[in-house]
């Protein structure tokens, strides 16, 4: 048997991050197994319907390297009006990928389904509906439908008037989940409401159209969020109703923040598009989400993985049952990691448009710029623990800076006097320095710090502060090497006009 695992997004925004992981959970499976990993767009509530997402998630799955062997064909997705169809569209021998090209095949199912005496015609008011649930409140019942159509004789209700059809749950006896991760989950069916399958619109609710598909598109393995467990037991006898083969059941725990509530926007990013606009590597957010909730061994200690590592070794059946917790500085830590792991050039094509999104850098990037950056590469990959951080500490490379305040020139241990006299011999040096290399730049200044008998942190602070106008930037000479002669003596110069002002103060 080909393992067949699915992700089935509904189009009503951008997935959340937990939702996510429980893909990367489905695609590192089907990887492993070497089976098939699909793609289904499940659009079929459409008051909640957003096609702009489709693209969105799509584009997020391809960020992170999670590749679909079936999912929508071009022609599916421009009929949902996705723009960029043929980036996308990859079709396969199960379609169409997208329910709301599939309404004939969940009318047939639902009809069938009446034929079997497992479903019936329900012409109930929205108002009946309303009163039942009501009354149910106020005494205190469990909210469901009251089965006041399921008896009816037949034909009561006409197909042709408008009508659902309800799933007909049997009245006694339980339905067991039986669960990869959860183990057998017991459910009595007299607590089961008889779910509507057919929305009298002609569109499928959830419940019927995922028992459908995942039928027809052959799928083995359900592994998808925890919250959709209750589910299951309507899905189970429908899949029984109709003599189908049930697929094995996983489901994945949610994904809390650390105040061990949901993760929500106020923990953080939740979106892939979020985590890719503020410099998360996808290889370092692939990594840590396979983390998530799931561990290579008991008490092992490594956790950066490659992804073919990842593959190798993920085992479905050691997923935590226990919720994970998504630790941002975790996730830091490990950006982190990958980032110090680039090549200079790959760090390079990264870090450029990232400056160019925060406007230092034109696109395109003009080759001696390119050359120019190309130096800076070095100075902070060992700093940035986002991509985004570069835009930060490199600033005073592409524009002019403001000269710094005296307080914040002024080193520990030095007045202002001081201060001013290390960077007037500072500008002398470097103005009869032979060349403005890192190595030439680097001999010229310790020379000073002896001279004047002070200390590194002390003349070096200053001059950091006069020519960046931080206390933290890139490593010193390399810094200012890049900077050229000409701005470092300026911005030298300015510096020392504020500090002389204060100094006669
Ligand atoms: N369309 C459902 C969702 O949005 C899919 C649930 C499932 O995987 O069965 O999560
Ligand atoms: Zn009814």
């Amino acid at each position: 048997m080909t393992v067949r695992v699915r992700f089935a997004p509904s189009p009503t925004g951008e997935p959340h991050i937990g939702n996510v992981r429980t893909v990367v959970f489905n695609w590192l499976f089907a990887r492993k197994m070497g089976g098939r990993f699909i793609l289904r767009i499940e659009d079929t509530d459409r008051t909640r319907y957003q096609p702009e997402s489709i693209p969105i998630i799509m584009e997020g799955l391809r960020w992170l390297g999670l590749d679909w062997d079936e999912g929508p064909g071009l022609e599916e997705l421009r009929r949902s009006g996705v723009e960029n169809a043929e980036a996308y569209g990859v079709g396969g021998p199960h379609g169409p990928y997208v329910q709301s090209e599939r309404l004939e095949r969940y009318r047939e199912v639902a009809e069938e389904l009446v034929e079997r005496g497992w479903a019936y015609r329900c012409n109930c008011s929205p108002e009946r509906l309303e009163r039942v649930r009501r009354m149910q409140r106020a005494r205190k019942l469990p909210v469901m439908y009251d089965r006041h159509c399921r008896d009816l004789p037949p034909g009561a209700v006409s197909p042709d008037e408008p009508h659902v059809i309800r799933l007909k749950v049997p009245l006694t006896g339980q339905t067991v989940v039986h669960d990869v991760i959860k183990g057998d989950v017991v459910y009595d069916n007299a607590g089961i409401d008889d779910q509507v399958l057919l929305k009298s619109d002609g569109f499928p609710t959830y419940h019927l159209a995922v028992v459908v598909d995942d039928h027809d598109m052959r799928i083995t393995h359900i592994i998808r969020a925890d919250h959709w467990i209750p589910s299951t037991p309507k899905h189970i006898l429908m899949y029984e109703a109709l003599g189908w083969d049930i697929p094995t059941y996983c489901h994945v725990p949610l994904v809390l923040g650390e105040d061990g509530k949901p993760l929500a926007k106020r923990h953080g990013a939740t979106s892939v598009t979020q985590f890719r606009d503020q410099g998360y590597l996808p290889e370092a957010l692939f990594n840590f989400l396979a983390l998530l909730g799931w561990a290579p061994g008991e008490g092992e200690e490594q956790e950066i993985f490659g992804r073919e590592e990842l593959i190798e070794r993920f085992d479905l059946f050691r997923v935590n049952r226990a919720p994970a917790t998504f630790s941002y500085s975790k996730l830091d830590w490990m950006n982190g990691v990958y980032i110090r792991g680039l090549s200079q050039d790959d760090l390079l094509e990264r870090l450029i448009p990232v400056w160019q999104r925060a406007g230092l850098v034109p696109d395109p990037c003009p080759e001696d710029m390119r050359a120019t950056l190309r130096r800076v590469v070095p100075l902070v990959q060992e700093r940035l623990k986002r991509l985004t951080d570069v835009v930060d500490l490199t600033e005073f490379f592409f524009s002019e800076i403001e000269p710094p305040s005296a307080v914040l020139l002024m080193q520990k241990g030095l007045d202002a006097g001081q201060s001013l006299e290390v960077l007037r011999r500072a500008r002398y040096v470097l103005t009869q320095v032979e060349d403005f290399s890192e190595e030439r730049v680097e001999g010229v200044l310790r020379g000073l710090v002896e001279e004047m008998g002070l200390k590194n942190r002390q003349v070096f602070g200053v001059i950091r502060v006069a020519t960046t106008g931080k206390k933290v930037s890139p490593p010193l000479f390399g810094t200012l090497s890049i900077l050229g002669r000409q701005r470092v003596l300026a911005r030298l110069e300015a510096a020392e006009a504020v500090l002389g002002v204060s100094s006669k103060s």
